[in-house]
Protein backbone atom coordinates (compact mmCIF):
# COMPACT_ATOMS: atom_id res chain seq x y z
CA UNK A 1 0.00 0.00 0.00
CA UNK A 2 1.57 3.55 -1.18
CA UNK A 3 1.02 7.00 -1.65
CA UNK A 4 -2.33 6.27 -2.59
CA UNK A 5 -4.18 5.75 0.90
CA UNK A 6 -2.24 9.13 2.24
CA UNK A 7 -4.24 11.33 0.29
CA UNK A 8 -6.43 13.09 2.49
CA UNK A 9 -10.06 12.71 1.35
CA UNK A 10 -11.24 16.38 -0.12
CA UNK A 11 -14.56 17.92 1.02
CA UNK A 12 -16.80 19.98 -2.31
CA UNK A 13 -16.50 19.02 -5.90
CA UNK A 14 -16.49 21.52 -8.07
CA UNK A 15 -14.50 23.93 -6.59
CA UNK A 16 -11.50 21.55 -5.95
CA UNK A 17 -11.13 20.66 -9.39
CA UNK A 18 -7.65 21.49 -11.41
CA UNK A 19 -8.12 23.25 -14.55
CA UNK A 20 -8.87 21.67 -17.86
CA UNK A 21 -12.35 19.85 -16.50
CA UNK A 22 -15.43 21.18 -18.34
CA UNK A 23 -18.84 20.40 -15.88
CA UNK A 24 -21.39 21.77 -18.53
CA UNK A 25 -22.17 22.99 -21.65
CA UNK A 26 -21.98 21.28 -25.51
CA UNK A 27 -18.73 19.34 -24.97
CA UNK A 28 -20.31 17.03 -22.02
CA UNK A 29 -23.55 16.81 -23.95
CA UNK A 30 -21.27 15.55 -27.13
CA UNK A 31 -19.59 13.15 -24.91
CA UNK A 32 -22.86 11.93 -23.54
CA UNK A 33 -24.56 11.80 -27.07
CA UNK A 34 -21.35 9.50 -28.16
CA UNK A 35 -21.13 7.52 -25.39
CA UNK A 36 -24.73 6.44 -25.38
CA UNK A 37 -24.86 5.53 -29.21
CA UNK A 38 -21.25 3.62 -29.00
CA UNK A 39 -22.37 1.59 -25.92
CA UNK A 40 -25.84 0.61 -26.98
CA UNK A 41 -24.46 -0.23 -30.25
CA UNK A 42 -21.73 -2.63 -28.39
CA UNK A 43 -24.13 -3.84 -25.35
CA UNK A 44 -26.96 -4.78 -28.33
CA UNK A 45 -24.30 -5.78 -30.59
CA UNK A 46 -23.18 -8.20 -27.22
CA UNK A 47 -26.56 -9.78 -26.76
CA UNK A 48 -27.09 -10.36 -30.29
CA UNK A 49 -23.70 -11.86 -30.53
CA UNK A 50 -24.15 -14.24 -27.70
CA UNK A 51 -28.03 -15.23 -28.76
CA UNK A 52 -26.78 -15.20 -32.41
CA UNK A 53 -24.00 -18.28 -31.02
CA UNK A 54 -25.87 -20.21 -28.74
CA UNK A 55 -29.02 -19.89 -31.76
CA UNK A 56 -27.09 -20.68 -34.52
CA UNK A 57 -23.54 -21.98 -33.10
CA UNK A 58 -20.12 -19.94 -34.83
CA UNK A 59 -17.34 -21.16 -36.60
CA UNK A 60 -13.93 -20.43 -37.94
CA UNK A 61 -14.53 -17.56 -40.05
CA UNK A 62 -16.28 -15.70 -36.95
CA UNK A 63 -12.98 -16.66 -34.77
CA UNK A 64 -10.48 -15.87 -37.21
CA UNK A 65 -11.97 -11.84 -37.76
CA UNK A 66 -12.37 -11.87 -34.28
CA UNK A 67 -9.02 -12.65 -33.81
CA UNK A 68 -7.60 -10.48 -36.49
CA UNK A 69 -9.80 -7.16 -35.53
CA UNK A 70 -8.87 -7.67 -32.04
CA UNK A 71 -5.37 -7.63 -32.77
CA UNK A 72 -5.34 -4.99 -35.71
CA UNK A 73 -7.35 -2.58 -32.94
CA UNK A 74 -4.94 -3.54 -29.80
CA UNK A 75 -2.11 -2.16 -32.03
CA UNK A 76 -4.26 0.83 -32.79
CA UNK A 77 -4.82 1.79 -28.96
CA UNK A 78 -0.96 1.25 -28.62
CA UNK A 79 -0.36 3.84 -31.75
CA UNK A 80 -3.25 6.38 -30.09
CA UNK A 81 -1.51 5.97 -26.65
CA UNK A 82 2.39 5.93 -27.52
CA UNK A 83 2.38 8.08 -30.68
CA UNK A 84 -0.79 10.68 -30.49
CA UNK A 85 -0.74 11.18 -26.61
CA UNK A 86 3.19 10.59 -25.60
CA UNK A 87 4.64 11.71 -28.46
CA UNK A 88 6.89 8.35 -28.14
CA UNK A 89 8.57 8.87 -31.74
CA UNK A 90 8.27 10.70 -34.96
CA UNK A 91 6.63 9.93 -38.29
CA UNK A 92 5.54 11.45 -41.73
CA UNK A 93 1.70 12.02 -42.83
CA UNK A 94 1.63 9.03 -44.52
CA UNK A 95 2.30 7.01 -41.40
CA UNK A 96 0.32 8.93 -39.10
CA UNK A 97 -2.38 8.90 -41.12
CA UNK A 98 -2.46 5.06 -41.05
CA UNK A 99 -1.86 5.50 -37.26
CA UNK A 100 -4.86 7.78 -36.54
CA UNK A 101 -7.29 4.91 -38.74
CA UNK A 102 -6.51 2.14 -37.02
CA UNK A 103 -6.52 3.71 -33.60
CA UNK A 104 -9.66 5.56 -34.09
CA UNK A 105 -10.79 1.85 -35.40
CA UNK A 106 -10.43 0.77 -31.90
CA UNK A 107 -14.00 2.48 -31.22
CA UNK A 108 -12.89 3.98 -27.98
CA UNK A 109 -13.55 7.77 -28.86
CA UNK A 110 -11.61 10.16 -31.27
CA UNK A 111 -8.13 10.94 -31.18
CA UNK A 112 -8.92 14.82 -29.59
CA UNK A 113 -11.29 13.08 -26.67
CA UNK A 114 -9.03 10.02 -25.84
CA UNK A 115 -5.63 12.15 -26.03
CA UNK A 116 -7.00 14.97 -24.11
CA UNK A 117 -8.11 11.97 -20.87
CA UNK A 118 -5.04 10.03 -21.12
CA UNK A 119 -2.98 13.80 -20.62
CA UNK A 120 -5.17 14.34 -17.52
CA UNK A 121 -5.03 11.50 -16.18
CA UNK A 122 -0.70 11.34 -16.23
CA UNK A 123 -1.37 14.93 -14.82
CA UNK A 124 -3.63 14.07 -11.71
CA UNK A 125 -3.01 10.08 -11.25
CA UNK A 126 -4.90 8.79 -8.53
CA UNK A 127 -5.12 12.17 -7.38
CA UNK A 128 -8.46 14.56 -7.46
CA UNK A 129 -8.94 15.64 -11.23
CA UNK A 130 -7.59 12.11 -12.63
CA UNK A 131 -10.25 10.87 -15.48
CA UNK A 132 -10.91 7.12 -14.59
CA UNK A 133 -8.92 6.49 -10.97
CA UNK A 134 -10.40 3.23 -8.83
CA UNK A 135 -9.49 6.13 -6.15
CA UNK A 136 -11.27 9.47 -6.64
CA UNK A 137 -14.42 10.17 -8.73
CA UNK A 138 -14.89 12.84 -11.50
CA UNK A 139 -16.13 15.39 -8.78
CA UNK A 140 -12.56 14.47 -7.40
CA UNK A 141 -13.87 12.80 -4.19
CA UNK A 142 -12.90 10.28 -2.47
CA UNK A 143 -14.43 6.39 -3.50
CA UNK A 144 -15.23 4.68 -0.71
CA UNK A 145 -14.95 0.85 -1.33
CA UNK A 146 -12.23 -1.31 -3.45
CA UNK A 147 -15.19 -2.70 -5.68
CA UNK A 148 -16.66 0.54 -6.23
CA UNK A 149 -13.42 2.26 -7.36
CA UNK A 150 -12.78 -1.07 -9.79
CA UNK A 151 -16.05 -0.16 -11.13
CA UNK A 152 -15.27 3.06 -11.91
CA UNK A 153 -11.88 2.74 -13.22
CA UNK A 154 -13.41 0.03 -15.90
CA UNK A 155 -15.78 1.76 -16.96
CA UNK A 156 -18.18 4.32 -14.60
CA UNK A 157 -15.95 7.03 -15.27
CA UNK A 158 -17.67 6.89 -18.82
CA UNK A 159 -20.82 8.53 -17.22
CA UNK A 160 -18.89 11.00 -15.26
CA UNK A 161 -20.72 14.37 -15.77
CA UNK A 162 -16.79 15.71 -15.58
CA UNK A 163 -15.50 16.17 -19.02
CA UNK A 164 -11.67 16.60 -20.53
CA UNK A 165 -11.25 20.10 -21.99
CA UNK A 166 -9.40 19.71 -25.33
CA UNK A 167 -8.33 22.85 -25.82
CA UNK A 168 -6.41 22.79 -22.03
CA UNK A 169 -4.45 18.98 -22.63
CA UNK A 170 -4.55 18.64 -26.33
CA UNK A 171 -3.68 22.05 -28.78
CA UNK A 172 -1.65 19.90 -30.59
CA UNK A 173 -4.21 17.40 -31.96
CA UNK A 174 -6.55 20.14 -32.43
CA UNK A 175 -3.93 21.80 -34.27
CA UNK A 176 -3.02 18.88 -36.49
CA UNK A 177 -5.12 18.29 -39.67
CA UNK A 178 -4.59 15.07 -39.87
CA UNK A 179 -5.45 14.04 -36.02
CA UNK A 180 -8.64 16.15 -36.33
CA UNK A 181 -9.84 14.44 -39.74
CA UNK A 182 -10.15 11.13 -38.18
CA UNK A 183 -12.08 13.04 -34.84
CA UNK A 184 -14.52 14.44 -37.06
CA UNK A 185 -15.22 11.26 -39.54
CA UNK A 186 -14.50 8.74 -36.52
CA UNK A 187 -18.16 7.35 -36.61
CA UNK A 188 -17.33 5.95 -40.25
CA UNK A 189 -13.65 4.44 -38.91
CA UNK A 190 -15.92 2.66 -36.11
CA UNK A 191 -18.53 1.75 -38.53
CA UNK A 192 -15.69 0.38 -40.29
CA UNK A 193 -14.38 -1.44 -37.82
CA UNK A 194 -17.66 -2.99 -36.42
CA UNK A 195 -19.65 -3.22 -39.09
CA UNK A 196 -18.49 -3.00 -42.71
CA UNK A 197 -15.19 -5.09 -42.56
CA UNK A 198 -16.96 -7.39 -40.61
CA UNK A 199 -19.61 -8.23 -42.57
CA UNK A 200 -17.37 -8.24 -46.03
CA UNK A 201 -15.12 -10.60 -44.99
CA UNK A 202 -18.03 -12.83 -43.03
CA UNK A 203 -19.33 -12.70 -47.15
CA UNK A 204 -16.47 -13.86 -48.43
CA UNK A 205 -15.50 -16.48 -46.04
CA UNK A 206 -18.16 -18.42 -45.61
CA UNK A 207 -21.61 -16.25 -47.20
CA UNK A 208 -24.45 -14.69 -45.36
CA UNK A 209 -25.07 -16.80 -42.16
CA UNK A 210 -21.58 -15.73 -41.56
CA UNK A 211 -21.91 -12.14 -42.88
CA UNK A 212 -24.90 -11.71 -40.03
CA UNK A 213 -22.13 -13.92 -36.93
CA UNK A 214 -19.31 -12.09 -37.82
CA UNK A 215 -21.22 -8.10 -38.02
CA UNK A 216 -22.38 -9.30 -34.28
CA UNK A 217 -19.51 -11.47 -32.68
CA UNK A 218 -16.21 -10.35 -34.71
CA UNK A 219 -17.26 -6.43 -35.25
CA UNK A 220 -19.59 -5.10 -31.97
CA UNK A 221 -19.11 -8.06 -29.23
CA UNK A 222 -15.08 -7.92 -30.26
CA UNK A 223 -15.39 -3.75 -29.73
CA UNK A 224 -16.62 -4.22 -26.51
CA UNK A 225 -14.46 -7.14 -25.19
CA UNK A 226 -11.83 -5.28 -26.36
CA UNK A 227 -12.93 -1.91 -25.04
CA UNK A 228 -13.16 -4.09 -21.80
CA UNK A 229 -9.09 -5.10 -22.00
CA UNK A 230 -8.14 -1.43 -22.03
CA UNK A 231 -9.96 -0.26 -19.26
CA UNK A 232 -8.27 -3.38 -17.00
CA UNK A 233 -5.56 -0.74 -17.49
CA UNK A 234 -7.30 1.82 -15.86
CA UNK A 235 -8.43 -0.62 -12.99
CA UNK A 236 -6.23 -3.74 -12.30
CA UNK A 237 -2.78 -1.66 -13.80
CA UNK A 238 -3.82 1.24 -10.36
CA UNK A 239 -5.02 -1.59 -8.10
CA UNK A 240 -2.05 -0.43 -5.98
CA UNK A 241 -0.09 -3.07 -5.65
CA UNK A 242 -3.16 -5.66 -5.16
CA UNK A 243 -2.78 -7.22 -9.07
CA UNK A 244 0.18 -7.14 -10.31
CA UNK A 245 3.70 -6.00 -9.06
CA UNK A 246 5.23 -2.64 -8.74
CA UNK A 247 9.13 -1.79 -10.22
CA UNK A 248 9.17 1.58 -9.79
CA UNK A 249 7.97 3.56 -6.48
CA UNK A 250 6.27 6.09 -8.38
CA UNK A 251 3.60 8.76 -6.99
CA UNK A 252 0.58 6.58 -7.43
CA UNK A 253 -1.26 3.17 -7.58
CA UNK A 254 0.10 1.69 -10.73
CA UNK A 255 1.52 -1.57 -11.39
CA UNK A 256 2.49 -4.14 -14.17
CA UNK A 257 0.37 -6.79 -14.62
CA UNK A 258 0.43 -10.01 -16.77
CA UNK A 259 -3.22 -10.93 -17.90
CA UNK A 260 -3.80 -7.26 -19.12
CA UNK A 261 0.25 -6.81 -20.15
CA UNK A 262 -0.88 -10.25 -22.75
CA UNK A 263 -4.29 -9.00 -23.53
CA UNK A 264 -3.16 -4.99 -24.47
CA UNK A 265 -0.29 -5.94 -25.98
CA UNK A 266 1.87 -4.81 -23.52
CA UNK A 267 -0.13 -1.36 -22.00
CA UNK A 268 -0.35 -3.94 -19.00
CA UNK A 269 3.05 -2.67 -17.96
CA UNK A 270 1.84 0.44 -16.53
CA UNK A 271 4.01 0.77 -13.55
CA UNK A 272 6.61 0.96 -15.95
CA UNK A 273 4.98 3.40 -18.39
CA UNK A 274 4.14 5.70 -15.60
CA UNK A 275 7.89 6.01 -14.50
CA UNK A 276 8.46 6.30 -18.00
CA UNK A 277 5.36 7.97 -19.85
CA UNK A 278 7.36 8.81 -23.03
CA UNK A 279 9.16 5.94 -23.37
CA UNK A 280 8.06 3.87 -26.62
CA UNK A 281 9.15 0.42 -25.52
CA UNK A 282 7.94 -0.59 -22.08
CA UNK A 283 9.57 -3.49 -21.22
CA UNK A 284 12.58 -3.66 -18.41
CA UNK A 285 12.79 -7.59 -18.17
CA UNK A 286 12.72 -10.87 -20.17
CA UNK A 287 9.20 -11.51 -18.77
CA UNK A 288 7.52 -8.13 -19.79
CA UNK A 289 6.39 -8.57 -23.13
CA UNK A 290 5.84 -5.34 -24.76
CA UNK A 291 4.65 -6.55 -27.96
CA UNK A 292 3.29 -3.31 -29.07
CA UNK A 293 6.78 -1.72 -27.86
CA UNK A 294 8.21 -4.49 -30.39
CA UNK A 295 6.38 -3.15 -33.09
CA UNK A 296 6.99 0.63 -33.16
CA UNK A 297 10.87 -0.92 -32.71
CA UNK A 298 10.58 -2.56 -35.73
CA UNK A 299 8.53 0.24 -37.32
CA UNK A 300 11.86 2.21 -36.02
CA UNK A 301 14.51 -0.83 -38.16
CA UNK A 302 12.13 -0.29 -41.50
CA UNK A 303 12.50 3.67 -41.20
CA UNK A 304 8.98 4.28 -41.22
CA UNK A 305 9.04 5.86 -37.76
CA UNK A 306 11.58 7.82 -36.28
CA UNK A 307 13.40 9.24 -33.22
CA UNK A 308 12.20 6.76 -30.71
CA UNK A 309 12.29 8.01 -27.29
CA UNK A 310 13.75 6.23 -24.63
CA UNK A 311 14.33 7.19 -21.44
CA UNK A 312 14.47 3.99 -19.17
CA UNK A 313 16.84 2.60 -20.86
CA UNK A 314 19.60 4.23 -19.14
CA UNK A 315 18.15 2.41 -16.26
CA UNK A 316 17.24 -0.68 -17.52
CA UNK A 317 18.92 -3.53 -15.49
CA UNK A 318 20.75 -1.54 -12.87
CA UNK A 319 19.20 -0.15 -10.07
CA UNK A 320 15.57 0.16 -11.25
CA UNK A 321 15.43 3.72 -11.44
CA UNK A 322 14.17 5.20 -9.13
CA UNK A 323 15.72 8.57 -8.71
CA UNK A 324 18.11 8.58 -12.36
CA UNK A 325 15.75 10.88 -14.24
CA UNK A 326 13.86 13.50 -13.12
CA UNK A 327 9.61 12.92 -13.20
CA UNK A 328 9.50 15.88 -15.13
CA UNK A 329 11.57 14.83 -18.07
CA UNK A 330 8.94 12.83 -19.24
CA UNK A 331 5.69 13.42 -18.53
CA UNK A 332 2.93 13.56 -21.11
ZN1 LIG B 1 -2.42 5.07 -15.60
ZN1 LIG C 1 0.06 6.96 -20.84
Amino acid sequence: MTVVESVAPEQGAEAKMPPGVLFEGPVVDAKFRDSYISFALMIGGTIGALVWAFTYGIGWAEISVFAGMFVLTTVGIGFMHRYFVHRSYRCGPVMRTILAAIATMAVQGSILKWVSNHRRHHLHSDRPGDVHSPYYDGSGNRIEGFAKGMGHAQGGWVWDKETTDAEYYAKDILADPIAMFFTRTRWYWYALSALIIPAALGYALSGVHAMIGCVLFSGLFRSYVMTMATSLVNSVCHSDGRWGYRRFDTNDGTTNELVTTILTFGEGLHNNHHRFPRDAYLSHAWYEVDINGLIILGLGKLGLVQDIFSAGSKTRGSDGGKNSIPDTEATV
